[in-house]
């Protein structure tokens, strides 16, 4: 029987189980090595898209382009949206993201999309960030655990309203990219990649903390894309996050996205499928 909270030796034994991953993330498609050595070094620019400060701005990527993001001028970290670009339902998937791969990301690491597509949108082909790891609070880059800064958060801790969040700025361009009105737009902004950002969880209370990131002018993250993908890129106002965001305290500066095609692409190589995963949940064969 029961009889309420464990004896001292029972709660010993019962917080000293084995870690389980969850993931047997063996089993995950195999990247060509390729991809992140020979093809990513004969790309060829195709285009480019300076994203201003506290703003945002689209691009889209083929499915077999390279895309590049780049810190210029000063620090500065970015919320990265990802779609499928033929259909906006399919959607970056940070969560799933997280238990696949971890909480921050890097080189050789994928973006997976949403529920019922799960699969790799793009493929993290190099990352001038790769020597940071994980610091001594715990902190690393490139995290999948922060969603992104917004007006209603803001508005529900400040009582102010503003208008430059990375929600908001990812909304605008939607809209401006698509020619959707800003109410559709902002039902297709997601949780993001949180690029160059440095955060963690705190070792005492598990609380969700940014320290100011470590990118300098000419850093970058680069990415094959896996689909054809539409993409939104917002140049937070938080800047390089040392201190506060969703204000205009800080000083921001804009994100480069490049665009490249990649004629060594390995003739084998194709775009990813969706889910063979038929939908049936139980009430269909
Ligand atoms: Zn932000």
């Amino acid at each position: 029987m029961s009889s309420g909270e464990p004896t001292s030796a029972e709660s010993v034994a019962d917080r000293s189980r084995p870690v389980v991953v969850c993931y047997e993330v063996d089993q995950l498609p195999a990247v060509d090595s390729a991809l992140m050595g020979n093809v990513r070094r004969s790309l060829v620019k195709t285009d480019e898209v300076l994203v201003p400060p506290r703003d945002a701005r689209t691009f889209t990527v083929s499915a077999g382009q390279y895309f590049r993001i780049t810190g210029v001028d000063g620090p500065q970290v970015g919320d990265l949206n990802l779609w499928n670009a033929r259909d906006l339902t399919e959607r970056f998937f940070s969560g799933k993201t997280r238990q696949l791969h971890a909480t921050h990301v890097s080189t050789g690491d994928r973006l997976w999309s949403s529920l019922p597509g799960l699969r790799p949108m793009a493929t993290i082909t190099h990352d001038t960030l790769g020597w940071y790891g994980w610091d001594e609070d715990g902190g690393g880059i490139h995290d999948v655990i922060g969603t992104r800064c917004d007006p209603y958060t803001n508005h529900m801790l400040k009582g102010v309203d503003y208008h430059y969040c990375c929600h908001s700025n990812l909304t605008r361009a939607l809209a401006a990219g698509t020619g959707m009105s800003l109410a559709e737009a902002e039902l297709h902004v997601h949780d993001v990649l949180n690029v160059f950002m440095c955060t963690g969880f705190t070792a005492d209370t598990h609380q969700y903390f940014m320290k100011a990131s470590p990118v300098r002018p000419g850093d970058f993250i680069e990415f094959v894309a896996d689909i054809d993908l539409l993409g939104a890129l917002s140049a937070c106002p938080g800047g390089d996050c040392s201190a506060s965001h969703s204000d205009d305290a800080t000083t921001c500066y804009p994100l480069l996205v490049e665009i490249f095609d990649a004629p060594d692409l390995p003739e084998s190589w194709a775009p990813t499928v969706r889910s063979g995963y038929r939908g049936g949940h139980g009430l269909q064969a």
